[in-house]
């Protein structure tokens, strides 16, 4: 063993905390040899990013969608390298991906946020890994779990890989129409709070999913004080084979970098700002929650209003409402809150769902479109 690691050449390190930010572009997809060298090329030529990506092999939500070209791909990635001197980085998903990036000099792997979800597969990757040092990225998991994301840094950290940083991509929720992937930012702030020595890299492509927000979700990332940035960048975003809407010329991409405020253009109390920033972006994540929590108490006070409409009850009910006062008080002991503001809290609540549902008996319930 003491032998095998004295003839080992220490290669540099990538995630190094030293540069700040890491600029991780590239397509979402290879396709061809020429888009991919073209891209290199151009990104190089940006002089704003720092490794190249490409998705070999693509996870997609639907069959029938493109799903990469496969390890024909890894040659390209190879060329790409000794063209531009890039890095390279590409997605792994089982263990058989794991042992061709290795064969074919792949210096940085990542697993998906499809990847990250399953145990399994995470193992996987994990053991085909055993005794290999190459760094690795994990995406958040599709879902908003933490722990699951944790999870898979554990189980790379216990198979002995000690390059390890996080991409925070968003996470998919029913309805959402702003983000493709809504950043939920608290989650990936508090993942940074347990895990101080990562590097966590911010990817704006698939929590945007659209061009024209992408430079204020990267903007946000960096104010957050996140380690970088991964983004997509193809050489005719709106012909990629993947993700078309998403992806941005390696020129757009050179452009929004050098608009961006990085870091360490800030003062000295940046640090501090980051984290009086991270705070209130847990506090405008709670606020959202329980305004989220009061919509839907709203909705069930209109099938209330409907029920008394249809039993020919009245709306205020005595009985109920000193009910409610006398719990809210004792609410408002445990918890430490003074009883005038949970007083004037559940007073706001009540007159509101009054309201709502003296509209249902007028009007009754409206289907929302
Ligand atoms: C990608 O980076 O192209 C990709 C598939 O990302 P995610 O796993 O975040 O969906
Ligand atoms: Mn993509």
């Amino acid at each position: 063993m003491a032998e095998e690691s004295d003839i080992r050449v220490k290669r540099e390190s990538w995630l190094t905390k030293e540069k700040r930010p890491i600029v991780i572009a590239g397509p979402c997809s290879a396709e061809t040899e020429d888009q991919m060298i073209e891209t290199a090329r151009r990104l190089k030529a940006s002089t704003k990013s720092d490794i190249f990506r490409a998705g070999i092999w693509k996870p997609r939500t639907r069959p029938g969608s493109f799903e990469g070209v496969g390890a024909k791909g890894l040659p390209w990635l190879q060329k790409v390298k000794e063209v531009t001197g890039f890095p390279v980085t590409t997605e792994v998903a089982k263990a058989l991906h794991v042992e061709l990036c290795l064969e074919f000099g792949v210096d940085i792997l990542w697993i998906g946020a499809r990847t990250t979800v399953n145990p399994f597969a995470v193992q996987e990757i994990a053991d085909a890994l055993r005794g290999v040092d190459i760094p690795v990225l994990v995406k958040n998991p599709i879902n908003p779990d933490l722990a699951l994301w944790n999870g898979a840094i554990a189980r790379l950290r216990k198979a002995g890989l000690s390059e390890l940083g996080a991409i925070h991509r968003g996470f998919s929720n029913l309805g959402e129409k702003y983000y493709r992937n809504r950043p939920q930012w608290s989650i990936a702030i508090e993942f940074m709070r347990l895990n101080p020595e990562l590097p966590m890299l911010c990817d704006p492509s698939h929590i945007c999913g659209r061009r024209d927000i992408l430079q204020d979700v990267g903007q946000k990332a960096m104010d957050l004080g996140y380690d970088g940035l991964m983004i997509e960048s193809h050489i005719d975003p709106d012909n990629a084979w993947s993700d078309a809407k998403q992806q941005i010329t390696p020129e757009v991409f050179g452009a929004m970098i050098t608009d961006m405020k990085l870091r360490h253009d800030y003062q000295d109390n940046m640090r501090l700002q980051s984290k009086l920033e991270q705070m209130r972006e847990v506090i405008d994540h709670i606020d959202e929650e329980i305004i989220n929590l009061l919509a839907n108490r709203m909705s069930i006070a209109r099938d209330i209003g409907a029920y008394k409409k249809e039993n020919n009850m009245t709306i205020y009910q005595d009985k109920r409402w000193n009910k409610i006062i006398k719990h809210s008080k004792d609410q408002a002991k445990k918890s430490g809150l003074s009883e005038e503001f949970i007083i004037n809290y559940i007073n706001a609540v009540h007159n509101e769902s009054i309201d709502q549902q003296g509209k249902v008996m007028k009007n009754g319930i409206k289907k929302e479109s």
